[in-house]
């Protein structure tokens, strides 16, 4: 979400005449899309501002902060930075800067003068983003949260939910593909409650789904669709079904679980039991049987007994996720736990996270270790970081393989690789016919 935002604060920027450096020390105007979610992320952000502060004294430099801030630390950050706005307060950002005074050289007139004011909590979202990638793309459908998990900061910082219409959202997707872009991502805090807050107005998420599988199969190009996060709550089984339906929605679901307890669970407001979690794992099975699953898991909530920890590595051994995004709880000001005690200590949270750690790694690799001597196809997304002459890609199933021996010409393109290795998280393979 926060590349998406700053992919449209790009072009707004640039829409008055700014031009983008990738020196961070050669900026006159620099600026961060804060994530509130865990407080590292938080303090990362009050390092830079403390840098960037230092450097306004050897020249002129406007700073300015977006994204998902908790109303605490807004009030200190209108201390530190020129500028603090909301991502709904985007069309408004030339003015700001204009008012600031250092960008009066910059031009006022800004294509953003052309778009038609109807709803000021997603007009921002008509704002032509800057992609990042010309074979990925990330597509906002929704912003914010209704379901006020007892630990999250969501509801907090980015507010009640709200869908963004779906004609855009379809004509940003037509648009992308008609460019040849490969891979798109649905995105929202909360993804398939889309369409909750205008029932009866906006299409339901299995519906935006199933128009997106129309568009895929009507362009005939090749295309993987992703969505994230959804909630197990509104993972019903007739998105599955579209997903099933349509060969570019991918096989692929990230379903974040949270706890393998459930006591936690209701702790934690989630609103489901295992069981409820475990039917839909049992549907992705029954309907996508190619597909992968992901998760996110928290350590360490408040209160979690050596037992409720237990519960969530057997319930990892029992579906086998792909990957599990194992996070430390981290209170945060405003969400309901935070006024609970944070009584697990950080090395109990460290080892906890190592257990579960453990218990990915083990199925992760059964899982991989299968797909030796098979073909698989992948979407190749970059040179390889840390091997000369390999690249790095990823299957449908977005599980990262490092494909040996071939040019950096394929990136952004999909070609069939063989898998000759595999390890816990990753795998290794060849050209196929190569
Ligand atoms: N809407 C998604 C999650 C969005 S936040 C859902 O309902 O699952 C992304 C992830 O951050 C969460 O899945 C959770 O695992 C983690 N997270 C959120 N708040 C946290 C906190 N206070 N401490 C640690 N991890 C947290
Ligand atoms: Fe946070 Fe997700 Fe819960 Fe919403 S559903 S409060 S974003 S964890």
């Amino acid at each position: 979400m926060n590349q998406s935002d700053s992919e449209r604060i790009r072009s707004v920027i640039e829409g008055m005449g700014f031009e983008m450096t990738e020196i961070e020390e050669d900026a006159s105007l620099i600026g961060v899309v804060a994530c509130s979610v865990r407080q590292k992320a938080i303090d990362k952000v009050y390092s830079k501002i403390q840098k960037w502060n230092q450097w306004k004294n050897e020249k002129p430099l406007i700073t300015f902060v977006s994204g998902c801030i908790l109303p605490a630390d807004e009030v200190k950050f209108i201390k530190l930075f020129d500028l603090v706005f909301r991502m709904n307060e985007l069309l408004e950002l030339p003015d700001m800067l204009h008012q600031s005074g250092v960008a009066s050289e910059f031009s006022t007139r800004h294509p953003l003068n052309d778009i038609e004011r109807e709803d000021e909590r997603t007009d921002f979202w008509q704002v032509e983003p800057t992609y990042s990638s010309d074979f990925e793309a990330f597509v906002p459908i929704q912003n914010g949260c209704d379901k006020f998990c007892s630990y999250c900061a969501v509801p907090f910082t980015r507010g009640r939910e709200v869908s963004r219409a779906s004609a855009d959202i379809l004509a940003e997707v037509e648009r992308l593909i008609e460019n040849d872009v490969k891979a798109i991502t649905l995105l929202g805090q909360n993804v398939n409650s889309y369409g909750l807050d205008k029932k009866g107005e906006e299409l339901s998420f299995a519906a935006l789904l199933r128009a997106v599988g129309e568009i895929g199969s009507k362009s005939g190009k090749e295309l993987w669709v992703y969505f994230t996060s959804p909630h197990p709550r509104d993972m019903t089984r007739d998105v599955i079904e579209a997903i099933a339906d349509y060969k570019c929605l991918a096989k692929q679901i990230h379903l974040p679980v949270q706890s393998g307890d459930e006591k936690l669970l209701r702790r934690m407001n989630r609103n489901y039991s295992i069981e409820d979690y475990l039917k839909i794992v049992d549907d992705i099975r029954e309907l996508l049987p190619t597909a992968t699953i992901f998760t996110d898991i928290i350590v360490g909530f408040s209160g979690e007994t050596d037992e409720q920890l237990e519960r969530s590595a057997e319930l990892m051994e029992q579906v086998k996720f792909n990957m599990a995004y194992v996070a430390k709880y981290s209170p945060r000001a405003g969400a309901r736990a935070s006024r609970w005690e944070d009584d697990i200590t950080p090395q109990q949270k460290s080892e906890r996270l190592a257990k579960l750690s453990e218990v990915l790694k083990r199925t992760s690799l059964a899982h991989n270790e299968a797909m030796v001597g098979k073909t698989f196809r992948v979407l190749v997304e970059r040179a390889d970081k840390r091997m000369e002459g390999a690249l790095a890609s990823r299957t449908e199933g977005k599980l990262p393989v490092r494909v040996l021996d071939a040019s950096n010409d394929l990136v952004g393109t999909f070609q069939d690789v063989e898998i000759t290795s595999a390890s816990a998280l990753s795998l290794a393979g060849k050209l196929a016919g190569a």
